[in-house]
C-alpha cells in the first residue's frame, strides 16, 4: 500500500493564526511539518502544490449538513437528495455532522448513520447525530444516550426542533431529560454529547431554551440553538442565550431573498452578535445543506420549496472578510476551531503538526485545492477524487 504525501510550497498559512509564508507536509493523514524548505520523502507517492500568492487554512468544519437528504413538506415529492462527496469537497468542507430533520418517519438515523460511514469511506470525516425534530426522538438503539455511547459516528442528539410548527412542542423537563441523555451519554463515550437545536419561526424565539438553562443545572455547552439568523426577533433572543455564555450558530444557507424578508444575512448576524457582546469564539456557522427550505405564509401554509447549498457556507466567509473587514483568522474560527471545540473534536480545525491533514488553498478568494485526509480531493476548484456513484462511474 503506498503512503501519500503532500508538500504545499510558500503559502500564506492562517491556521488560523497567521503563520506567514511557509511550507505545510503532510504524510498519510497527519500534517508532519510545517517550516521551509521541507523536501517529499523519496519514499511516498508524493504530490507537490505550488501555494505562492495562495492562501493555506484548515479545511471547513460543517456541523449541520442534511448529509442523506431532509425534507418532505409537500410532499414526498419535496425529499431532498443525499449529498455526494464532492458537493462537500468543492465547498472546503472536509469535516460534516450529518442531521436528520423534519422527517423522522421515511428517514431514519440508522439510514443517516451509514450516510456518514459512506462518507468517510470516501475520504472525509463525518459524524451524525441521532434525532429528528420530535421529542421523544428518533433513535437507532431506542435511547439517544445508548446510541451516543455505543455507535462509533454519533456525536450528540439533534436536530431537534423548538419554536416551530413541525417540531413536537416538547415541555421544558422532557427537553431537560433529552438534554441529560446527550450530556451523559457524551461523558461516557468521551464525546461532545451536545443537543443541537433547530429554531423555527416560532414566536417563543429561544425563551423556552433560555427559561431551561435559567431553572436546570445542566451545563450550557450542552445546547447547540441553530438557524439564528432567521429573524431579527430570533437574532435578538440569542443576544440574551449568547450573554449567559452558549454557543450561538449561524445558518449560512438562510439569506434574505424576495420571499424571506425576515432572515438575516449569515455574515451580518455573526457581526451584529459580536458587536452586542457576544464572545467571538461562542460564535459558528453552519450550512444546512441539502436541507429543504419551505416557504411558509402567515397563516403556516407551505407556498415554495428551496435546497440548502453547502458552498454557502464558503461564501459567508468570504463577505465576512469582503464586506465587513474581518481577518482570516477571525472569518475562520466560526467554521473551524469553534466547531472543533463545541463538538469536542481533538485534531481538526487547525493546520498544526500532529493534526489531521484537512486544509485549503485559496486564490483570489477561491476554493482552488482541497487536501481531506491527506489525499488531493479537489484541483484548480474541480474535484480530483468522486464518490462511489458520482461522474456516471460505478464502483
Ligand atoms: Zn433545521
Amino acid at each position: 500500500m503506498t503512503v501519500t504525501a503532500v508538500l504545499v510550497r510558500g503559502a500564506q498559512v492562517f491556521a488560523p493564526e497567521p503563520l506567514g509564508l511557509v511550507d505545510v507536509l503532510s504524510v498519510g493523514e497527519r500534517i508532519v511539518a510545517i517550516g521551509s524548505e521541507l523536501e517529499l520523502p523519496s519514499w511516498a507517492d508524493g504530490v507537490e502544490l505550488d501555494g505562492r500568492g495562495a492562501l493555506l487554512m484548515p479545511g471547513l468544519i460543517d456541523q449541520h449538513v442534511h448529509i442523506a437528504g431532509g425534507g418532505g413538506e409537500g410532499g414526498p415529492q419535496n425529499r431532498t437528495p443525499e449529498i455526494r462527496l464532492t458537493d462537500l469537497t468543492t465547498a472546503g468542507i472536509t469535516t460534516v455532522v450529518g442531521v436528520l430533520g423534519t422527517d423522522g418517519t421515511t428517514r431514519s438515523v440508522a439510514e443517516l448513520l451509514a450516510k456518514a460511514r459512506a462518507l468517510e469511506y470516501e475520504g472525509i470525516t463525518a459524524w451524525i447525530y441521532t434525532g429528528a425534530y420530535d421529542v421523544p426522538t428518533r433513535t437507532v438503539t431506542g435511547s439517544a444516550r445508548r446510541d451516543i455511547v455505543l455507535l462509533d459516528r454519533v456525536l450528540g442528539v439533534g436536530e431537534v426542533a423548538l419554536s416551530d410548527q413541525r417540531g413536537s412542542h416538547p415541555s421544558p423537563q422532557a427537553l431537560a431529560e433529552l438534554a441529560t441523555e446527550a450530556r451523559v451519554g457524551g461523558l461516557l463515550s468521551g464525546k461532545a454529547g451536545v443537543l443541537h437545536l433547530h429554531l423555527g419561526s416560532g414566536r417563543r424565539h429561544l425563551q423556552a431554551l433560555i427559561e431551561l438553562v435559567d431553572q436546570h443545572d445542566i451545563p450550557i455547552d450542552t445546547f447547540v440553538p441553530t438557524h439564528l439568523n432567521r429573524a431579527r426577533g430570533l437574532l435578538a433572543d440569542a443576544v440574551q442565550y449568547g450573554k449567559r455564555g452558549g454557543w450561538l450558530d449561524i445558518t449560512s444557507g438562510i439569506v434574505p431573498d424576495a420571499e424571506d424578508r425576515e432572515a438575516v444575512d449569515p455574515a451580518e448576524a455573526l457581526i451584529d452578535l459580536s458587536r452586542q457582546g457576544i464572545a467571538w469564539e461562542h460564535l459558528s456557522m453552519s450550512s444546512d445543506a441539502q436541507g429543504s427550505a419551505p416557504k411558509f405564509d402567515a397563516q403556516g401554509a407551505l407556498t415554495g420549496m428551496g435546497i440548502g447549498r453547502a458552498d454557502s457556507l464558503w461564501q459567508a466567509v468570504r463577505r465576512l472578510v469582503t464586506d465587513h473587514a474581518l481577518t482570516w483568522s477571525e472569518a475562520l474560527r466560526p467554521v473551524t476551531t469553534t466547531p472543533a471545540r463545541i463538538l469536542k473534536l481533538a485534531n481538526v480545525g487547525r493546520v498544526a503538526v500532529g493534526w489531521q491533514a484537512d486544509f485549503l488553498l485559496v486564490r483570489d478568494r477561491e476554493i482552488e485545492s482541497v487536501i481531506a485526509r491527506g489525499q488531493w480531493m479537489v484541483g484548480q476548484g474541480k474535484p480530483k477524487r468522486f464518490g462511489t456513484f458520482e461522474n456516471g462511474k460505478s464502483p
